[in-house]
């Protein structure tokens, strides 16, 4: 972690300064007469610049999320702790961009969310894959990444698409051991009955935790990402950060949603209960191999007949992920309303 932070101090974003004239870092005034930003006067709120300080909206974000389950230590945590970005997936590239040089490997534990590979690739970084292993693919090989010594290793947790929790134990051992950044791509938390990793950003100064808004927070049109790090390291990401990236309408759909929470959380409450019902019907199911421990809102479905399940899926109009390239046999189901549920069950059953 040491070297993390060494390595930080020479690195050459550190010199960047923070994109965005300094006006709109601040807070506004109400009594100016704005002439400096070449907008439009006639077309209303929309025509002006979003502003980049979003330290109120940080503060809202900690605490709604402090007050859920298994989020100890947010509360210790404040705005400078909080990046907001166009989604997560914008976070992701970001860190890259801010953290990683060239030649420095980016590993990546499949299978798990594409993306980060992808960015990796963009940004010419090399790839190291270290897969999963267990019946429920949540074990890391610890020891095969620290021999691997990647500038950044991302991890989703809950994983995408298989659903569980990766061992907490070797998730902690290696961002405790590893020289580069620990990504956690908490995308899924709340659906999650295990503790977040938020709050320990504090105490590990190369943790990253990527959160968003588009999952239990229903806003994936709206790109609301949030990353939690240690501040100097929220600092590296800001300076290569797109300048209004994190938009008006964003910034407006994120403040109404967090502060009327229980509109959410309500309905956190009624997928998890869905997935709860649809993991017992699946897996009673004669064309079900297995259904996979979720603490997500989708399931990742072994198939004994893979291939006619997705046709006869498709033949009823039902789009699900075909996961069967990475895990062989599988499909990932998301939760939807009751009505959506019984009807993937009634097709699953037309199908033995
Ligand atoms: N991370 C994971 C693990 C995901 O599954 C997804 C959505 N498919 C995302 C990030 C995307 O999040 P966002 O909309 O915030 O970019």
């Amino acid at each position: 972690a040491d070297s993390a932070l060494s390595r930080f101090a020479t690195d050459p974003v550190a010199a960047v300064p923070v994109p965005g004239p300094a006006r709109f870092r601040r807070q506004p005034r109400f009594d100016t007469i704005d002439l400096s930003s070449n907008t439009n006067p006639f077309l209303g709120a929309d025509a002006v610049y979003p502003h980049l300080d979003t330290t109120e909206l940080a503060r809202t974000y900690l605490t709604t999320i402090a007050k859920l389950p298994g989020h100890q230590g947010v509360e210790a945590l404040s705005p400078e702790h909080v990046l907001f970005s166009s989604g997560s997936v914008d976070g992701a590239m970001l860190l890259l961009a801010a953290l990683a040089s060239p030649g420095e490997s980016v590993c990546v534990t499949p299978p798990t969310f594409p993306l980060y590979a992808h960015f990796a690739r963009v940004l010419r970084l090399p790839v190291v894959d270290s897969p999963l292993r267990g019946d429920d693919l949540d074990e890391l090989d610890v020891e095969g990444i620290l021999a691997a010594d990647p500038r950044v290793t991302f991890l989703c947790d809950p994983n995408n698409p298989v659903g569980t929790r990766l061992d907490r134990a070797q998730v902690l051992d290696l961002v405790t051991r590893t020289r580069g950044i620990v990504v956690i791509d908490e995308a899924y938390a709340e659906f999650s009955d295990t503790p977040s990793y938020a709050g320990r950003v504090a105490e590990h100064d190369n943790l990253i935790v990527l959160r968003t808004l588009s999952k239990a927070w229903g806003l994936a049109g709206a790109r609301c990402g949030i990353a939690l790090a240690r501040p100097g390291l929220v600092d590296a990401l800001r300076r290569v950060q797109v300048p209004f990236g994190f938009t008006d309408a964003s910034q407006r759909a994120a403040r109404h949603r967090l502060t009327n929470s229980h509109e959410a959380l309500d309905s956190v409450r009624r997928i998890r209960a869905e997935r709860d019902r649809m993991a017992a019907a699946l897996a009673e199911h004669p064309s079900v191999e297995r259904v996979f421990p979720s603490e997500t809102n989708f399931l990742l479905v072994r198939l004994h007949k893979h291939e006619q399940v997705m046709a006869r899926f498709a033949a009823a109009g039902i789009v699900v992920a075909d996961t069967g390239f990475v895990i062989p046999a599988t499909c990932r189901v998301s939760i939807g309303d009751r009505r959506a549920n019984d009807t993937l069950l009634a097709a699953l059953s037309a199908s033995v």
